[in-house]
């Protein structure tokens, strides 16, 4: 779970950066950072936090040049530890360079062993330092060339931009398991894993990078090749789920509408007798909108979220029972008294919200409470760049649907079957969509990963 952005030609770089990043906030909040180039050098500044609290006015004006990358990251390999933060930056044979991440590539603990024997010393502990070293030791020419070599060793997902002092370079695996697009400001051409981030710096969308594409821009343009083996596209379904922001456009379709037409397929595949459509805010909301649309059902708003709740808060022990979500979620009392309510979120991870959330509308008043999830049961960990967590703390890898109904309380439970949710994705045979967090085919090997979880 990671956001990337680049820009190149533009007096204001960092600071478009920062907005860019802004814009990809829900993609990692655990860290920001940007490095800039002024055609001569490059700098850092990365640090532990949200955006807007990393980045002041002086950090963003000491980062000068007409071209940068930035990145916020959540931690999907590797501790959550400054010096995992990225961009990481470098100097090597062929210069300096900066690197920023999105994904997780598969085989990373292998290729950091024959690195290491081979004499490599790591800075950090995340994946995405394999690159540097193979980067480093490739023999090719220039810049974009090493980064093909070093690519090619690593399997897994990779939506990353990098920085030199000459060039910005965008490259995204040949499954396109996570998205990236490519957008044009005046005369500075933009990189950003969505569309939002585009958006607010009013850059025009031109298209998406393609699967398997390594952009390279300079002084001279744009130039565009494939040098990687095709493959089979595996695009994330569940960034239309759940990750991705709504107005994005991902994949060639609106996050919004996809969800919307999730809640659409849902109240066909799971309708109830009940008297009002309600979601979990935020990322419930459109998939409820759909539910009610197809159900016929009023849609109305059942719990007011807070969206003053930082990372961190200090928990009264035990005088407040369900504080951690009573701090995040307040039950609408005149929505939801003496009334059978529908109340529809995007996934079921360990199952510890949902319950807090159902007994929370049971206190205030509700009569019945019936779960619709907008996606399947979340039985597989994902190693493709989404932070889930281990096979055994899934709570549908080891109970059923019924199971679940009872643990979370609730009067019925019904998820979307998957193909349900391919259909509503926009391709029914499923085959351009990884869903292994769902079915557990995974469309890479993993290799030194136990079939059971996750390391
Ligand atoms: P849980 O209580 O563990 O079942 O959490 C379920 C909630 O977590 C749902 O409301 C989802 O929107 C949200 N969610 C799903 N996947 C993730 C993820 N990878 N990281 C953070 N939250 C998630």
């Amino acid at each position: 779970m990671c956001g990337v952005f680049g820009i190149f030609g533009h007096e204001e770089a960092a600071h478009l950066t920062y907005l860019g990043l802004h814009a990809l906030q829900h993609r990692g909040q655990e860290s920001a950072g940007i490095t800039t180039s002024d055609g001569l050098k490059l700098k850092t500044y990365r640090a532990m936090g949200l955006v807007a609290d990393v980045f002041t006015e002086p950090i963003l004006n000491d980062l000068p040049g007409k071209s940068a990358i930035g990145h916020v990251r959540y931690s999907t390999a590797g501790g959550s530890h400054v010096r995992n933060a990225q961009p990481y930056q470098v100097s090597f044979g062929g210069g300096q360079l900066a690197v920023a991440h999105n994904g997780n590539f598969v085989n990373a603990d292998d290729a950091r062993k024959e690195l290491e024997e081979a004499g490599a010393i790591f800075q950090s502990d995340s994946d995405t330092e394999n690159v540097i070293h193979y980067i480093a030791r490739s023999r090719a020419g220039v810049f974009e060339a090493r980064v093909v070599d070093a690519l090619r060793r690593l399997d897994g997902a990779y939506s990353m931009v990098f920085l030199t002092e000459k060039k910005l370079v965008a490259v995204r695996d040949p499954a396109a398991f996570r998205p990236l697009v490519l957008g044009r400001l005046k005369n500075a051409y933009v990189i950003a894993s969505e569309t939002t981030a585009l958006d607010l710096i009013e850059a025009e969308l031109l298209r998406e990078i393609e699967p398997g594409e390594l952009v390279v821009i300079d002084e001279d343009g744009l130039k565009s090749s494939f040098p990687f083996e095709k493959r089979e596209q595996k695009r994330c379904v569940f960034e239309y789920v759940y990750f991705a922001r709504p107005d994005s456009k991902l994949f060639g379709d609106s996050v919004f509408s996809v969800r919307k037409r999730l809640g659409q397929q849902l109240a066909r595949e799971q309708p109830v007798n009940a008297d009002v459509v309600i979601a979990v805010p935020d990322s419930g909301v459109p998939a409820a909108m759909g539910y009610a649309q197809e159900s016929g059902l009023p849609y109305d708003i059942g719990l007011i979220r807070s969206h003053y709740v930082g990372r961190t808060f200090i928990e009264p022990q035990q005088s407040i029972r369900h504080f951690g979500v009573k701090l995040k979620l307040a039950p609408v009392r005149s929505t939801l008294e003496g009334k059978r309510v529908v109340v529809v979120d995007d996934s079921i991870v360990r199952g510890t919200t949902s319950r807090k959330i159902v007994k929370m509308l049971q206190s205030a008043g509700a009569k019945e409470v019936h779960l619709r999830i907008s996606s399947p049961p979340t039985a597989w960990p994902c190693f493709y760049g989404i932070d889930t967590p281990s096979r055994q703390e899934l709570i549908a890898a080891s109970h059923s649907t019924d199971e679940i109904a009872r643990y979370v309380t609730a009067d019925s439970l019904g998820y979307l079957t998957l193909e349900g949710l391919m259909r509503a994705a926009g391709d029914a045979s499923g085959k351009t969509f990884c869903s292994a967090c769902f079915s557990g085919k995974y469309p890479t090997g993993l290799p030194g990963v136990s079939p059971s979880g996750r390391g």
